[in-house]
């Protein structure tokens, strides 16, 4: 039985009808920026999320970028986030010209390090984006009462963690500004690119309607360094329809997750925690194991997708190499970087598929590849 990592296309069609119907609905409208498509999903995706504005824009990396402009963020000053993270957290701090700067994380639950933050902090830290990876929420007590205390503003990168809780409140209400995507792989995912910021400031949200369109103001003037990104009305209205699924979907990747972790959990592997009322909506399921190459060539050899998030930390890509950060700076988010393996979860894989990765593993394990 081949596996895929992911398939996209079942959720799809699933919903086929009530997609094609909106997608049709825009199309014959005649309105493709910014009309009701965009201001209606802005308005659900808020009151969804708790929080008082949202602005649509291009993408998860614009909305990290524009949430960092709207802080007034810029060279001279640093920025403190994780290494362990997609590469389009990092891409937009250093593309305000703010130095990025990297907190270790907890390696219990791979997110930021309270402690290592509050070391990372100087004069010139304007912000923090803490990372809510593989749709767990960080530890945002500590996280907060360190931003508070030395003026910092809290941006979350919330682009793995669309419907998930901490203490009672969602993912990207917690800090200054949120920020989400809906790249089709979330768990809120569109058929092209889309992005959402969250804001409970009306200065902020008024400021972010300027940013993400010229930065034009009133009567058409140019007023703030804007640029184009807008969120468009055919993604608008296929989010909107799948918002209506959000938390149907969410619930079954935690049961799924469950499920792997009820197999698995013999074995001689690192599976993630499943705390009580932790508010985890498992972007994706990952396992930790130091045969982890073995283990993945292994799984491919039999057809089982799987796939590394992240293989390299952000620390050492070549353009970052500018930050003169070497191997060993890092050593929880390090370390991970070699033993992290994602296996295939999503709301629409077969248990039959999942017994089979389940089965693969095991075999692995008790040294029988048959
Ligand atoms: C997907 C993702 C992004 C970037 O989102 P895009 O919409 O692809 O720009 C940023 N941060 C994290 C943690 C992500 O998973």
């Amino acid at each position: 039985m081949l596996v895929d990592f992911l398939d996209l296309k079942r959720q799809y069609i699933n919903l086929k009808d009530e997609i094609d119907r909106v997608v049709i609905k825009v199309l014959s409208d005649g309105h493709y920026i910014l009309g009701n498509n965009v201001a209606d999903f802005e308005r659900a995706f808020a009151e969804y999320c708790g929080s008082k504005y949202a602005v649509g824009v291009g993408s998860g990396a614009d909305a990290l970028f524009l949430s960092l402009v709207s802080c007034n963020v810029k060279s001279g000053d640093e920025v403190v986030t994780v290494s362990n993270t997609a590469l389009a957290t990092v891409n937009a701090i250093s593309r305000t010209g703010a130095t990025p700067v990297f907190a270790d994380v907890d390696s219990r639950t791979l997110t930021m390090d309270p402690d290592d933050l509050q070391r990372k902090i100087t004069s010139r830290t304007k912000a923090v984006v803490p990372v809510h990876l593989y749709g767990r929420p960080c530890d945002m007590d500590r996280l907060t009462r360190i931003s508070n205390a030395g003026n910092i503003s809290i941006i979350e990168d919330a682009c793995q963690s669309h419907g998930a809780k901490y203490n009672g409140r969602k993912a990207g209400t917690m800090g200054e500004l949120g920020c989400f995507s809906f790249y089709p792989t979330k768990n809120l995912g569109g058929y092209g690119d889309g992005g959402m910021i969250l804001t409970d400031s009306k200065t902020k949200y008024e400021e972010l309607l300027k940013l993400r369109y010229y930065g034009m103001g009133k009567e058409g003037k140019g007023e703030l360094p804007g640029m184009n990104s807008r969120l468009d009305e055919v993604q608008a209205a296929i989010l909107l329809v799948k918002l209506g699924y959000l938390d149907a979907w969410n619930d079954k990747r935690r049961a799924l997750s469950e499920y792997y972790i009820e197999h698995l959990r013999e074995l001689p592997v690192a599976l993630p925690i499943l705390d009580e009322g932790d508010g985890n909506v498992f972007h994706l399921f990952v396992m930790r194991t130091k045969r982890r190459d073995e283990l993945k060539n292994c799984l491919a050899s039999c057809g089982i997708g799987t796939l590394v998030h992240y293989p390299v930390n952000i620390h050492l890509h070549p353009v970052y190499s500018y930050l003169g950060m070497q191997k060993g700076f890092l050593p929880i988010s390090e370390t991970a970087s070699e033993e992290i393996l994602s296996l295939p979860l999503y709301p629409e894989i077969g248990l039959d598929e999942m017994d089979c990765v389940i089965k693969k593993i095991r075999d692995f394990f008790s040294g029988s590849t048959a």
